[in-house]
């Protein structure tokens, strides 16, 4: 998301570093060029006058503080006033109120069944909620279904809607049994259309009267642009939503709906959406999101990540074992597993300072991913006494684990060479003490 938008304000802003002072007229051209980016990533035109009116006033009265470049102080003008565009501060999911209900809503195919899934996974995860399902769609016995294999998948509990009941009936029985499951929040994934019509706005404002729910969710598709933010502002002056889950922002290269949609209906944007995997959910963070676009890195998500999907016993245990030099084929396997949870390498790269310019120089190089995929071939070709010790690796046993793994006899050469640099090395750092600074300065 936001590539190209990334790549055209840097390049404005870099144009700045070498000056001595910010003038007018210096930054007018990184001015003019942000403007046209922020336009052809079909950001409303309305918000890119305001954004450009805040920018352009702070950075012409801007003192350049001692020791940091025009190029420095400009971007982070242009940081702040992202953030501001893209809501301020974070705002969190309401879910106070026992049994909270999360009305879910949108268009059919915004992705309104995954994010119900999504976001059952980040309550129960990070909040520890117990959450059930209900589903409300009594017109697609697929979505009923849909949501009641997602529940099972994830170990949800889903109230048996079924088409024959009325969305009203449905949901007076849900109450009941969230009372009786002693269910925190309940999230209901409700009816959705193709296009905008009568009839089912009317069906949603008759439900928020049965339930008054605690948060009423709109769904948008982000790959939508500009047509989001107007789907949107129908949903809000017919519900009153309390706020935004932005799907499909991995596929969104170009960010207009993300940059339009909170200044222009003042809805809060809470999550977002970046891959079909029910763990592909982001919260919405303005400042975090800011810095990605101008390739200030994110190491904060990376670190929340990391949090989330690693196995921390796993880890704990490779290090260990690194500790005291006994570190094998094993581990490193294991390590390349975590990585791979986490998304892979180039997906973590995206969230470090600068990377963005550093990948389009790896262009050329193997991808890190299918460098680790060959490596995990070749390890998992190995027979557990190989793994454990790779010493007894001879030719003909290098040979067989090629043919296994689909590789060649060089790459288990490479790997073996390379395991055990990195083991030497790691004996060496070990031996120079961090071994205790990671066991917190005990010896
Ligand atoms: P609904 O009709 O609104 O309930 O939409 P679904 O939940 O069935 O999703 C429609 C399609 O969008 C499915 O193929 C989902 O896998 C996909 N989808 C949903 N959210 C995301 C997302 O954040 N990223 C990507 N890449 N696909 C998504």
């Amino acid at each position: 998301m936001f590539e190209s938008l990334s790549d055209k304000i840097l390049g404005s802003v870099k144009k700045l570093r070498g000056q001595a002072t910010i003038s007018e007229s210096n930054i007018e051209e990184a001015i003019k060029e942000i403007r046209m980016s922020l336009l052809e990533a079909d950001v409303n035109f309305k918000v890119v006058k305001n954004f450009i009116d805040r920018v352009k006033a702070k950075a012409i009265g801007a003192e350049v503080i001692k020791n940091v470049n025009p190029g420095q102080m400009f971007t982070k003008i242009v940081h702040d006033e992202l953030v501001q565009t893209l809501g301020g501060d974070k705002v969190d999911v309401n879910v106070r109120e026992n049994p909270s209900v999360i009305m879910m809503v949108g268009l059919q195919g915004a992705g309104k069944t995954t994010s119900t899934a999504k976001l059952g996974l980040y309550l129960r995860q990070k909040l520890g909620k117990k959450v059930g399902f209900v589903p409300a769609d009594i017109y697609r016995p697929a979505a009923i279904e849909q949501l009641q294999i997602l529940a099972k998948q994830n170990g949800f509990s889903c109230f048996s809607s079924t088409t024959e009941m009325k969305p009203e009936d449905i949901l007076t029985q849900a109450l009941a049994w969230a009372k009786k499951e002693m269910i925190d929040v309940l999230l209901l994934d409700t009816a959705g259309r193709l296009q905008i019509d009568d009839e089912l706005m009317k069906e949603l404002e008759d439900l928020k009267q049965v339930i008054t729910p605690t948060e009423i969710l709109l769904v948008a598709d982000a790959m939508l642009g500009q047509q989001a933010v107007s789907v949107a502002e129908t949903f809000h002056q017919r519900l009153g939503l309390t706020g935004l889950v932005l799907t499909k922002v991995d596929g969104d290269a170009r960010g207009g709906a993300a940059l339009s949609i909170r200044e222009m209906t003042g809805i809060p944007i809470k999550f977002m959406g970046v891959g079909e995997k029910v763990s592909a959910l982001e919260v919405f963070h303005p400042d975090r999101l800011a810095g990605r676009i101008l390739d200030m890195g994110d190491v904060l998500s990376l670190v929340e990540k990391a949090q989330e999907v690693m196995d921390h016993q796993e880890v704990e245990k490779s290090a260990k074992r690194m500790m005291n030099n006994e570190f094998t084929l094993t581990d490193f396997l294991s390590q390349i597993q975590q990585l791979k949870k986490m998304g892979g390498l180039e997906s973590m790269l995206k969230f470090l300072p600068g990377m963005g310019e550093i990948s389009k120089q790896m262009k050329n190089m193997t991808p890190p991913d299918s460098e680790m995929k060959k490596i995990e071939a070749i390890i998992n070709s190995m027979t557990i006494q190989e793994r454990e010790d790779h010493r007894v690796l001879n030719g003909s046993r290098r040979q067989r684990i090629a043919d296994g793994s689909g590789t060649r006899v060089q790459d288990v050469n490479k790997l073996i060479k390379q395991f055990e640099e990195a083991k030497k090395m790691m004996s060496g750092m070990m031996k120079m003490g961090l071994g205790k600074a990671m066991r917190g300065g005990k010896s």
